[in-house]
């Protein structure tokens, strides 16, 4: 081993614990759910994206085993080389029916979905403009692009800021192509994008927008169907991307759009083409998990009444939800050793609940990351409540 890197190692972990941004992972030991077993401790988990309580569904979980006894459990390649099963296609056609588009092309995962798709179509010729808070796995996927994207030359507008968006496009006319890049649920801060504004700007000075849908996927839009559904703009977005990884509850993630778009991305999308295709027992579970989000309504009201009686018992009791719109609520604390010591005292309290900290939010902004879902319980969320706080109580007294 070279000792030059393990030193450098070493020393890059103690310099993040020494600014409490060292992260140590929990290991769950039961399936997921509202209240499950993580590091041999009973606690309400308030950190899953599990939104409909999927992950665990009994329909879901016989639909994998099913597909494990029909197909056994690799695709064997990638998707084009012969990993392509009858069910990989009858996913895409189950998705591209629930989503309303043309065609849909499926990746291993959202983030592959965002760096396979972005790079694909864009050239140097092109620009990318982004909100300042889109995800990592968007910032990555513009980085592999050879378009402009910097924030150094203007091209990522404060968040939200509509003004900000249109003096970009203003700027953005010598381009050939013009393309406007946002979530449409933000991760860490749960408010949605305002997609009519950016579908209008973008109409305006001919841009074209991807918006990427992995919260708003199975918890906004007609059956889960995402932002593009919840504000009707079918036909003006052109690319969505979609996880099945959150509340699809298994894995994997998707582009949706036209049918050029998906022909093309079969062409260029690097990961479609140089990665395994998603195991066909996943592919047959998210299958089912359609089948419950487009005919059984009780989970996506069960998210949505817990969202609202967990938002309502948060503000009440006086914690700062940071205006979330959708089931992600974040409680705002600010400093950041301060956010993990309120995740260890709701851990001893018996809630999982993740401290967001820089780089994933911005330095001074951090927060207890929570999401209700159709698994919790009203009890599991009043525990939850008397923990938070307790633990408000608790830290504020030994100040
Ligand atoms: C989680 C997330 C992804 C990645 O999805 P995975 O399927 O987990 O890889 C992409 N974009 C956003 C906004 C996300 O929150």
């Amino acid at each position: 081993m070279n000792p030059g890197l393990q030193d450098w190692l070493t020393n890059q972990s103690q310099a993040l614990r020494d600014q409490n941004l060292y992260k140590v992972p929990k290991i769950l030991e039961t399936p997921a759910g509202g209240r499950v077993r993580m590091d041999g401790k009973e606690v309400v988990n308030m950190s899953s994206n599990n939104y409909l309580g999927l992950a665990n569904h009994p329909q879901v979980r016989q639909a994998a085993l099913d597909a494990i006894e029909k197909w056994g459990v690799g695709a064997g390649a990638v998707r084009w080389i012969g990993g392509t099963m009858k069910v990989h296609d009858e996913l895409e056609q189950r998705l591209a029916r629930f989503k309303n588009v043309e065609a849909v092309l499926a990746f291993t995962s959202g983030f592959t979905a965002n760096s396979g798709c972005i790079p694909a179509v864009l050239t140097d010729k092109d620009v990318v403009i982004s909100d300042e808070l889109n995800h990592a796995s968007i910032i990555d996927g513009v980085r592999l692009s050879p378009a402009s994207y910097r924030k150094s030359e203007g091209w990522v507008y404060a968040h939200k800021d509509m003004d900000g968006l249109e003096d970009c496009l203003r700027r953005a006319g010598g381009f050939e192509k013009r393309m406007i890049i946002t979530d449409g649920v933000f991760s860490m801060d749960g408010d949605i994008a305002p997609l009519p504004d950016i579908v209008a700007l973008a109409e305006k000075y001919g841009a074209f927008v991807m918006v990427d849908d992995a919260h708003a996927s199975g918890v906004l839009g007609k059956n889960g169907a995402g932002t593009t559904s919840h504000f009707d703009l079918y036909g003006r977005v052109d690319i969505q991307l979609g996880t099945l990884s959150k509340a699809l509850g298994v894995v994997g993630g998707y582009i949706a759009g036209s049918a050029p778009l998906k022909d093309w991305l079969v062409q260029r999308g690097r990961p479609y083409l140089f990665s395994t295709a998603l195991p066909p027992m996943v592919a047959a579970a998210l299958i089912a998990a359609l089948d419950v989000m487009e005919n059984d309504p009780k989970p996506m009201q069960r998210l949505w009444e817990n969202t609202a009686a967990w938002k309502g018992m948060l503000q009440e009791a006086g914690f700062d939800t940071m205006g979330s719109e959708t089931p992600i609520t974040p409680v705002y604390v600010g400093d950041e050793g301060e956010a993990q010591r309120t995740e260890r005292a709701l851990w001893d309290e018996g809630v999982y609940a993740l401290s967001i900290v820089f780089p994933t939010v911005a330095r001074g902004k951090a927060r207890i990351r929570t999401m209700p879902s159709a698994a919790h319980t009203q009890a599991d969320l009043e525990a939850a409540l008397e923990a938070f706080v307790r633990v408000r109580e608790r830290l504020m007294g030994s100040r």
